[in-house]
């Protein structure tokens, strides 16, 4: 497939795995941040053709996984209201809350819809004006763009019948919980390249000075992240710490500006609780005062909603870096994708979905 097969290739994977295998001479333990990065590592195998003294952790940059549990207790209350069109993405469908899942929800009923973009949404809420449209806002730096536009839009046209159940979380306070952390191992990043694609990468250079950790910018297929691993290694092992991309094709380092406005004209940055992980500081988005209209939790004024997550659960170290899935004495057995007991398990782009679907146990 054109743009996919050549950075698939085998002949120029070996000439890389070469090319590692001669750079390293000490033990480095390099985090990949995006789900999407894990996946394709634990597919392809990338971390086999690594040298021993390399090891891959895996970061957490999953959406699915780091949304914490309340928040999808609180779209399960209210998908289940009749008067309510709960759209979503379709990944979110399956999470199981306290409880239940959305599927479910729309088993038994409810009225939930998979929409492919936020605006899908809005055109639902104009079609149903005696209906509540909610749509399900969830993840990193690249889907708030769209949702943004959403809101504004609505907001624009004088739309009052949408809202948004905000949970998007932001990497680069996320990576910094990481290294400032005393169990911390991580020492270089492979950053989530479609991040940077809107937001750039001027962020990253005070965080690798800091705390004197190489940050690559990389992408996705095979080709991207053992050239992502070669580029690391090559500054840890002459003792650099800078950012750098190698994900040209797509990552400017001032990112998409357009954006990025829109992303500040619609949400601030607050607190926010990351799923297995707990509350970091400044790491999420929530809307400004002048939406409040547009944000389910205030629209729907659920109060408080307690969860519980397992006791067995380690999904906070593996999304850390701290433990790997199979050290779980849960994972495979108790835990599967099937009938997952923490955040990890939820989603194909999760650490510990991606060592059961693949067979990894080391
Ligand atoms: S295998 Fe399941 S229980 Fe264990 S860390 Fe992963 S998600 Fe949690």
């Amino acid at each position: 497939m054109k743009y996919s097969d050549e950075y698939r290739d085998p002949k120029l994977a070996g000439q890389l795995s070469r090319q590692i295998h001669k750079i390293t001479t000490r033990p480095w333990v390099i985090m990949e941040v995006c789900g999407g990065q894990t996946h394709a590592i634990v597919k392809f195998g990338i971390d086999t053709l690594l040298p021993e003294k390399i090891q891959l952790v895996h970061g957490p940059g999953c959406p699915v996984c780091v949304t914490p549990l309340e928040i999808i207790d609180r779209a399960l209350v209210i998908a289940a209201q009749k008067q309510v069109i709960f759209c979503s993405f379709g990944d979110m469908l399956r999470v199981p809350g306290s409880s239940t899942d959305l599927l479910s929800v729309k088993a038994q009923g409810g009225d939930v819809r998979i929409v492919y973009s936020p605006l899908d949404a809005v055109k639902i809420a104009r079609d149903n004006p005696q209906q509540e449209v909610v749509f399900f806002a969830v993840g990193f730096e690249t889907t708030a763009p769209a949702n943004a536009m959403a809101v504004y839009q609505a907001k624009e046209s004088g739309l009052r019948n949408f809202s948004l159940l905000v949970s998007h979380v932001l990497v680069p306070p996320a990576m910094e919980a990481i290294l400032s952390s005393k169990a911390n191992r991580v020492q270089g990043f492979l950053a989530a390249g479609h991040v940077c694609a809107v937001m750039g990468y001027t962020e990253y250079p005070p965080i690798a000075a800091k705390y004197q950790v190489p940050i690559i910018v990389t992408g996705f297929e095979p080709l991207d992240i053992l050239h992502g691993i070669a580029m690391c290694v090559e500054q840890l092992e002459s003792g650099r710490h800078e950012v750098e991309n190698q994900y040209t094709r797509s990552v400017t380092k001032q990112g998409n500006t357009h954006a990025q406005d829109l992303i500040t004209k619609v949400f601030c940055v607050v607190p926010r609780k990351w799923r297995g992980i707990g509350e970091i500081p400044q790491s999420g988005l929530a809307l400004r005062s002048e939406y409040k209209d547009y944000d389910a939790e205030i629209k729907f004024n659920l109060g408080n909603i307690k969860t519980q997550e397992s006791p067995e659960c380690i999904s906070g170290l593996v999304l850390q870096g701290i433990k790997k899935p199979h050290e779980c004495p849960a994972f495979g057995v108790e835990c599967t994708p099937e009938h997952p007991l923490g955040a990890t398990m939820v989603s194909s782009e999760g650490a510990c979905s991606a060592y059961y679907r693949y067979k990894r146990i080391s």
